[in-house]
């Protein structure tokens, strides 16, 4: 199966006979609470952490990881590509951004990325190479980087029929690329949802991935400002959303020769959101 839901399911129920299904559980299923016991940072774990689902089984929806003392932050980047997009990219529009996914690891830092479905197919060795690094996590932002609700940045609407298939159509065109584990993490296109999306979504199993601090980078050409926007907005388990598109964001990659030098110089180390996830969920491995 496509979706990393259904994968744990059918690995969880191979994996199990009789009684020990029932501790085996299902995506999403609330995980015991256990505070105060830190993930490890470099673990891969088979199943990734989640939410538990929200009342009436909503999609879950993480903002932040927990203000403790230890200073960590998730850089999170999207790599955004609406559908109709295609041709721009064919005349030279790069929606892409190597040099950056370079500076990260140059600089050793961790990240998740947010990839549409439509960026995976325009750049599978890109999308491949990100997703077979360990060093970064790729979660899905949507194939078609359509709204999942009205009035949203003047993105087309997803109809909410459409809204399941959209999310699994992404996760297809990630395993297509050759990306071997995307995480059942999404991200609403422009930040936008309401309870029917929520409720649309419910049974691919994901945790929405929202963000504290907005980076401002979308079209910005000065780097020094998105990258004093960050250092102001960071706190402990904050998560910062960035985009890694040549063409929408060109100033990024600059702003974070400063911003991950300046965080570090702060006692600040870099995670992926699945270990804040899994910090917030309360579990330990
Ligand atoms: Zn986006």
């Amino acid at each position: 199966m496509i979706i990393p839901v259904r994968r744990f399911a059918v690995t969880c129920a191979l994996g199990t006979l009789g009684v020990a299904l029932a501790a085996c559980g299902a995506p999403g299923t609330p995980h015991a609470a256990r505070p105060g016991h830190p993930a490890s940072a470099s673990a891969a774990p088979s199943r990734p952490p989640t939410l538990a689902p929200g009342p009436a089984g909503l999609t879950p929806v993480f903002k932040n990881g927990p203000r403790t003392p230890d200073k960590t932050v998730a850089l999170t980047f999207d790599a955004d590509m609406t559908a109709d997009q295609g041709a721009r990219a064919a005349a030279g529009e790069h929606f892409d951004n190597p040099k950056l996914i370079a500076t990260l690891r140059g600089f050793k830092v961790p990240a998740t990325v947010f990839m549409t479905g439509r960026w995976a197919d325009e750049y599978p060795e890109e999308a491949r190479d990100i997703g077979q690094d360990p060093q970064f996590e790729v979660a899905n932002h949507s194939y078609s980087h359509y709204a999942f609700k009205d009035d949203c940045y003047g993105l087309p609407t997803m109809p909410e029929d459409k809204m399941r298939a959209d999310v699994e159509r992404a996760y297809a065109a990630f395993k297509k690329a050759g990306v071997p584990h995307a995480m059942p993490y999404f991200r609403f296109p422009g930040g936008c949802y309401d309870r029917t999306a929520l409720r649309a979504l419910s049974a691919v199993g994901v945790t929405a991935v929202q963000w504290d601090v907005v980076s401002g980078d979308a079209f910005a050409t000065d780097a020094d400002a998105v990258a004093r926007q960050v250092l102001e907005g960071v706190r402990p388990g904050s998560v910062v959303v960035m985009h890694c598109t040549r063409s929408a964001a060109p100033a990024t990659e600059k702003a974070l020769r400063t911003i991950i030098p300046e965080l570090r110089e702060q006692g600040y180390r870099f995670v992926k959101v699945s270990e804040l996830i899994g910090r917030a969920a309360g579990r330990h491995r």
